[in-house]
């Protein structure tokens, strides 16, 4: 049988990161927080096996401003870039369709013309030539706050720009790392199965059918948050000021797919509903919209909480019952003459 020949194995990537979608440049500051794996790590050459990597941030790489900067953006744009490179998409991609006599977001000028050169001219050019694009934090992925109702530009997430069967040079999807800010662990190990997939290191990264990581992506906030036992009791927050569950006063962690409270913000510390921030929905699709107003209890919270309130004092009480048998030590623990343990010997005394 034949077998597809294998693509060769990527040793020197760079990473051409722009950010100048509409955003508030949140990512890219969220990334510095990483450290499992940290950014510098995979710059240094610290993890075994990764390509090596040139970054290109315009607030993390070390090059300076202006043409510097600019001369692997515009070296890639006509294919004279001398290693492949991941585009990273930060910011939401505004309609330049509809942009009047003006344009609404632009990276460096054109030399010939001295006219601004727009985020789309970039993406246009950059993204079917990369290896791999990746769009990080919720405006790149899906829009975010920017595309919410009545906004002026029109603007759309990478895939709707793009189109969601798009395939890069590399062959792959655009791979979604959603979140506002997103948070940094979830970018770098993405960023890291990329690098490794690019060195032949790592099987094709598994993508759900909004283009998220499944293995962060997969399960949702409720199901990893430290108060759901609080929940499951129907045992509920009536205000900010309580450790119990979250539900009654907005918290939309049980429909909304986010692995925040069990990773933690930063070095595992953190993570909306365990530190008292009711989730508000911002790594998804639907965001920001679906999810307002934010402090009213979501969609079938009412239900669920009268439920469980219904079940959850009868299981508070028999657990307190069974918590006060297990609280109190066995009968046969004492310093009297008898042994009372039970203990029969099987040979005889
Ligand atoms: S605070 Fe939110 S995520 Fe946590 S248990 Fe309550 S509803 Fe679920
Ligand atoms: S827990 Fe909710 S609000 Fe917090 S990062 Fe995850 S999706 Fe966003």
């Amino acid at each position: 049988m034949a077998t597809e020949p294998k693509a060769p194995a990527v040793e020197e990537v760079h990473i051409l990161w722009i950010s100048e979608g509409m955003s508030c440049d949140g990512d890219s500051v969220s990334v510095t927080a990483a450290g499992q794996p940290g950014i510098e790590d995979v710059l240094l050459g610290a993890i075994p096996g990764l390509p090596k990597v040139h970054l290109h941030n315009k607030v993390l790489s070390p090059t300076l401003g202006g043409e510097e900067f600019l001369a692997p953006f515009r070296q890639a744009a006509v294919d004279q870039l001398d290693a492949p490179f991941v585009l990273v998409i930060e910011g939401s991609i505004p309609n330049e369709n509809i942009n009047g006599e003006g344009y609404w977001t632009s990276f460096g000028n054109d030399e010939a013309t001295g006219e601004p050169l727009t985020l789309n001219w970039w993406i246009d050019r950059l993204a079917p030539k990369a290896w791999g694009v990746v769009a990080i934090g919720t405006c790149a992925t899906y829009g975010g706050i920017h595309a919410m109702a009545g906004n002026p530009t029109g603007c759309m997430g990478l895939a709707d720009y793009l189109g969601w069967d798009f395939r890069s040079a590399g062959g792959l999807p655009i791979v979604n790392v959603p979140g506002c800010p997103v948070q940094p662990e979830n970018f770098m190990e993405t960023l890291t199965w990329l690098l490794y997939q690019a060195a032949g290191l790592a099987p094709v990264i598994p993508l759900d059918s909004q283009l998220r990581p499944q293995w962060l992506f997969g399960k949702t906030v409720h199901e990893g948050c430290d108060r759901a036992g609080y929940y499951e009791q129907g045992d509920f927050a009536e205000d900010y000021n309580s450790v119990k569950c979250l539900v009654k006063v907005g918290c939309w962690g049980p429909v909304v797919n986010c692995n925040v409270p069990k990773r933690g913000w930063m070095a595992g510390i953190g993570g909306c509903p365990n530190v008292g921030g009711i989730c508000i929905g911002c790594t998804m699709p639907g965001f920001p919209d679906k999810f307002m107003p934010f402090m009213d209890a979501p969609p079938g919270a009412g239900l669920s909480s009268a439920v469980s309130g219904v079940y959850g004092p009868f299981i508070r009480r028999m657990r307190g019952i069974t918590n006060k048998t297990v609280n109190k030590e066995p009968k046969w623990r004492h310093n009297r003459r008898q042994l009372t343990t039970g203990y029969s010997p099987r040979w005889g005394n």
